[in-house]
């Protein structure tokens, strides 16, 4: 009897799966592994709301499993260790899995294929599992990476995905190995109050919900704050409860602007995974520096807290972090505000929001967080890097009769219309419904507080 073990990492799903496919089309047994790895836990990303998402997400892909007749094997320890434990048990000689672009995943990978080919088993790693073009598919002439998304995005346009795969329709575990129960998501501590529910069969519909109703507005609608009419898939692409390569497919299939534009925010994730497998080092770093002085932790403390908590006073910029506070999950144009606010005109260093976002995304993701706060405090790939969004008119273009801000802000909900972005210009009895909503903790001058302008002339 052949064997192989399939390792899922940020591939939660059967359908779709490129590694699943080949240990089944080339073994008559396979263990489907998910090692509740202690190095994701060591390095500070077991975040709670993940933690969460991921327990739905795990006790889905052994529900999947089983309806097929196998099961999914959960373990504990170190990756490698553990991988290489369940090959020796059950005598596989081949190890899939998915291929990924972290400094942390490209390193799992070594260390894997060095423990299995030092017991004389295989590894196969398959591209194209959790993104659509792989890093280095496309390159500019003079480097290894694109730095700049549109000629990135021109070349990533002339790629065809590959074919989509159907889940399988039955598998076969051997008998006996020995497997944890999949975690729940009750027994995660310190989780935000609404996050959303993981797991594949809730990314499928999801999907369907979205493709049906939601993507045809999407050009016109998906920086419509209180709209909400974004797909709020991104928890599905970082776990991979959703396979990028089919949701790209069924988009374009969906046709119209809405798909066109769809596709192309799905490119953004493409172009900072191939930033960050070629910079690994751009998780922590400034991608280019511009040799910013920030402020700090330790010198801009309470601004730092005022902002985690929305309570700077710019009413948009509150209702987004009270947005990411309750939910996990904040609206890209919220995400944008928060982090120009924090960078730009706060002065603060990208690496302290950066870490906050962490701590609460459920799509938090190494490659997608870190450069897009890059992109914002102008050390990443944005080629107007001193660009700053004005908290006030960005609030009065994209969330025009304040719906957004009266829905995060309940101390602003009694003031009626565009008013509420400006609460400090409110009078009289209006102004005392404001309760105890905080003054700005710092003034404006295009956007940029006095700390940047001032460093600027240090
Ligand atoms: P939709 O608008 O429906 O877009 C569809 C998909 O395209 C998203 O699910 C996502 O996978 C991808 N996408 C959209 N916009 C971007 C973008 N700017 N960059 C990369 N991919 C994009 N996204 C994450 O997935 N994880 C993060 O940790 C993350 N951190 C961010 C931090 C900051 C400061 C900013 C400005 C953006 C960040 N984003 C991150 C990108 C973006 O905000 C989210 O992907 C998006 O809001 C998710 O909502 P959605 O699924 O409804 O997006």
């Amino acid at each position: 009897m052949n064997t192989s073990v399939v390792l899922f990492t940020a591939d939660l799903r059967l359908h779709d799966h490129p590694p699943l496919r080949a240990a089944l089309d080339g073994a008559d047994e396979i263990v489907p592994l998910f090692v509740r790895d202690q190095g994701v836990t060591d390095a500070g990303f077991a975040a709670p709301n993940r933690l969460a998402f991921l327990a739905d997400c795990l006790r889905d892909l052994d529900a999947g499993l089983r309806e097929r007749g196998g099961r999914l094997v959960v373990r504990s320890g170190d990756v490698v260790a553990e991988v290489c434990k369940v090959a020796a048990e059950t005598g596989a000689d081949e190890v899939h899995m998915a291929a990924d672009v972290s400094s942390y995943a490209q390193l799992r990978e070594q260390r894997l294929r060095r423990a299995l080919e030092a017991d004389g088993r295989r590894l196969t790693v398959h591209e194209t599992v959790t993104g659509v073009v792989p890093p280095g598919a496309v390159t500019p002439a003079s480097s290894d990476h694109f730095a700049v998304f549109t000629p990135y995005f021109r070349r990533w346009s002339q790629q065809p995905p590959r074919d989509t795969l159907g889940a399988p329709r039955s598998i076969r575990v051997p008998e006996g190995i020995g497997s944890e129960e999949p975690p729940s998501r009750s027994t995660v501590a310190g989780t935000s109050p609404g996050p959303a529910a993981g797991g594949e069969t809730e990314g499928r519909k999801r999907l369907t919900a979205w493709l049906r109703s939601g993507i045809a507005a999407y050009e016109d609608r998906h920086d419509d704050l209180a709209g909400d009419a974004t797909s709020r898939l991104s928890p599905h692409l970082h776990f991979g409860t959703l396979s990028a390569v089919e949701l790209v497919h069924r988009a374009r299939a969906s046709s119209g602007p809405g798909a066109e534009a769809f596709v192309r925010q799905v490119a953004w994730r493409d172009f900072h995974r191939q930033v960050l497998a070629a910079r690994p080092a751009a998780a922590d770093d400034d991608y280019r520096t511009r040799h910013d002085q920030w402020r700090s932790e330790r010198s801009a403390g309470e601004d730092i807290e005022a902002w985690r908590e929305g309570r700077t006073g710019y009413p948009i910029v509150d209702a987004a972090m009270r947005q990411l506070l309750h939910e996990g999950w904040m609206h890209n144009r919220g995400r944008l505000l928060a982090a120009s606010f924090l960078a730009k005109t706060l002065y603060v260093d990208w690496r302290v929001g950066a870490r906050h976002f962490l701590e609460l995304l459920v799509d938090g993701d190494v490659a997608n967080n870190q450069l897009n706060w890059q992109w914002m405090a102008g050390t990443g790939t944005d080629t107007r890097p001193n660009r700053v969004l004005n908290p006030i008119t960005q609030a009065k273009r994209f969330d025009p009769d304040g719906a957004y801000v009266r829905r995060w802000v309940p101390e602003l909900a009694g003031v009626r219309g565009a008013a509420i972005h400006e609460p400090w210009k409110l009078l009289g009895a209006e102004r005392a419904r404001t309760g105890d909503y905080p003054d700005p903790v710092v003034e404006l001058a295009d956007g940029l507080g006095r700390f940047k302008r001032a460093r600027g002339r240090d």
